[in-house]
C-alpha cells in the first residue's frame, strides 16, 4: 500500500505534501544526530531528543488528520498553515535552547518554512507567516538578550532580525505574485475549456444549420420541380424530361409516346361542387403513376385540369393500352365524398414522336387528337398518327 497515494487526487497532493515536510524533517533528524555525534556545534541533546519525538508525534497526527479526511473539514485542508506554525516553533525552539551558539545557520530555518507555503497561502496567509517568523526572532533575540549566551551580541541580532525580516516580507509579496500566476494558470485552463465548449456548441449549430440549408435547397429543388396541388411534376420539369427523351429517341430510334389526359366538363364540376371539391379530384390524378403507368414512365400536370404523360420506348398498341388503362381507371373511380356516386371522365389525345421533329410540333399533334377526342363526344382516346 502506498503510504500518500488515495483515489483523491486532492487528498493525494496534500499528502504528498505533508510527505515533504516528512522528508526534511527526516533530514535534520540525521543532521542533528550528526552533529549531536561530532560535537560541531554545541547542542542540548535532550531536548533535541524531545523534539525529535514531539515532532514525529505531531506529523503523525497531520498524517492521520489528512488521510482520514478529518482536515476536509476546515478552510485549509492541507493543513498548510499548522504545518508551517509548527515550523516556526521548532525553529524558534531550536535557537533559543536546542543550539542557541548556530542561529545564524538555523535562522534560515525560517526561510525554509516560508519556501513551503509558497504555492499554497492567499496573501494574507502569507503575510500572517511571515509575521509569525518575524515576531518569533524578535522574542528569540529578547529571551536570549535576558540570559546572552557566549556569541551573543545584540547589535548583531538586531541586524539579523531585520534582514530576516525583510527576507520574510520579500517572500510575502513573492509568494502573492506565485499565487496570482497559479490562479492566472488555472483560470486559463477553465478559459481554454470553455472555448472549446463554445467551440463544439458553434460547429454542432453549423452543422444543424447546414442541414436545415440542405433541407430548404431540396425542398426548393422540389418546388421548382413539383406541382403544389398535386405532388406530380410541373410542366417545366415536363418540357426538360421530354427534350432529354426526343435526344434519346433521335440517337437510339427507339420510339416513344404522348398521352394529353383531359378532365371533361371540369368547369361544370367546380361550378356544381365548388373550387374545393375540384382541387381533391385532380388530386387524385396522382395515384395514376401507381395504378396505370411502368416505373420508366413520366407524368406531369400540363396546366389546369390536363395532364401528359410520356411513355418511353413504347409502340402504339401499348401507347393506346395504357392510354385505355388511364381513362377507364379514371373513370371507376368515385368522388363519394363530394356527391354520392359521383364520376369524371376524361379525354385523351395519344401520338409518337416523329424523328426530327421539335417538341412544340408534337404537343400540337398531341393536342389536336385531344381536340378529336372532344369532339367526339369525350371519355376517350384518339390516336393521332
Ligand atoms: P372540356 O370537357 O371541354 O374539357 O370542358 P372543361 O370544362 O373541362 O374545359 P374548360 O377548359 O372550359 O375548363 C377547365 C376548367 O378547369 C376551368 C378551370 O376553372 C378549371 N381548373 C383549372 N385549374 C384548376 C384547379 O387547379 N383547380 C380547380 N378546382 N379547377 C381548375
Ligand atoms: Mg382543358
Ligand atoms: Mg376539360
Amino acid at each position: 500500500m502506498n503510504l500518500f497515494a488515495t483515489a483523491d487526487r486532492n487528498q493525494t497532493t496534500r499528502l504528498k505534501r505533508l510527505s515533504m515536510a516528512l522528508t526534511i524533517y527526516g533530514i535534520c533528524l540525521i543532521a542533528g544526530s550528526g552533529v549531536i555525534y561530532t560535537d560541531l556545534v554545541a547542542i542540548d541533546g535532550v531536548a533535541f531528543a524531545w523534539l525529535s519525538v514531539v515532532t514525529m508525534g505531531v506529523q503523525g497526527g497531520l498524517y492521520a488528520a489528512i488521510r482520514s479526511g478529518f482536515s476536509t473539514r476546515f478552510n485549509d485542508p492541507s493543513l498548510t498553515m499548522v504545518q508551517m506554525m509548527y515550523g516556526v516553533a521548532i525553529v524558534s525552539y531550536i535557537l533559543t535552547i536546542v543550539m542557541p551558539e548556530a542561529r545564524g545557520a538555523v535562522l534560515n530555518g525560517y526561510v525554509l518554512i516560508l519556501l513551503f507555503g509558497i504555492f499554497q497561502l492567499n496573501s494574507t496567509q502569507y503575510l500572517l507567516m511571515a509575521i509569525s517568523c518575524i515576531a518569533s526572532y524578535a522574542a528569540v533575540i529578547l529571551f536570549q538578550a535576558m540570559d546572552p549566551p557566549d556569541n551573543f551580541n545584540l547589535k548583531i541580532e538586531t541586524f539579523q532580525w531585520i534582514v530576516i525580516s525583510i527576507i520574510c516580507l520579500s517572500f510575502t509579496s513573492i509568494g502573492s505574485y506565485m499565487r496570482s500566476i497559479r490562479e492566472g494558470l488555472k483560470d486559463s485552463r477553465v478559459g481554454l475549456v470553455s472555448s472549446h465548449k463554445e467551440i463544439t456548441r458553434q460547429r454542432d449549430e453549423l452543422q444543424s444549420a447546414h442541414k436545415e440549408l440542405q433541407d430548404a435547397l431540396r425542398q426548393l429543388g422540389e418546388l421548382a420541380v413539383r406541382d403544389d396541388l398535386t405532388g406530380l411534376f410541373n410542366r417545366r420539369q415536363f418540357g426538360e424530361t421530354l427534350s432529354t427523351q426526343i435526344a434519346v429517341a433521335q440517337t437510339t430510334g427507339s420510339p416513344f409516346g404522348i398521352l394529353l389526359v383531359d378532365i371533361d366538363h371540369f368547369k361544370a364540376i367546380n361550378d356544381t361542387y365548388g373550387h374545393l371539391s375540384g382541387d381533391e379530384i385532380l388530386r387524385s390524378f396522382s395515384h395514376i403513376a401507381m395504378k396505370c403507368l411502368r416505373k420508366t414512365d413520366f407524368i406531369a400536370r400540363f396546366g389546369g385540369e390536363e395532364f401528359v404523360i410520356l411513355l418511353p420506348n413504347t409502340e402504339k398498341s401499348d401507347l393506346l393500352e395504357c392510354a385505355e388503362r388511364v381513362r377507364s381507371y379514371i373513370g371507376s373511380l368515385t368522388f363519394d365524398g363530394i356527391s354520392d356516386g359521383l364520376n369524371i371522365t376524361v379525354s385523351l389525345g395519344a401520338s409518337h414522336y416523329l424523328m426530327g421533329e421539335s417538341s412544340e410540333t408534337l404537343l400540337d399533334r398531341v393536342d389536336v387528337a385531344l381536340y378529336s377526342a372532344k369532339d367526339l363526344g369525350r371519355d376517350q382516346v384518339v390516336y393521332q398518327a
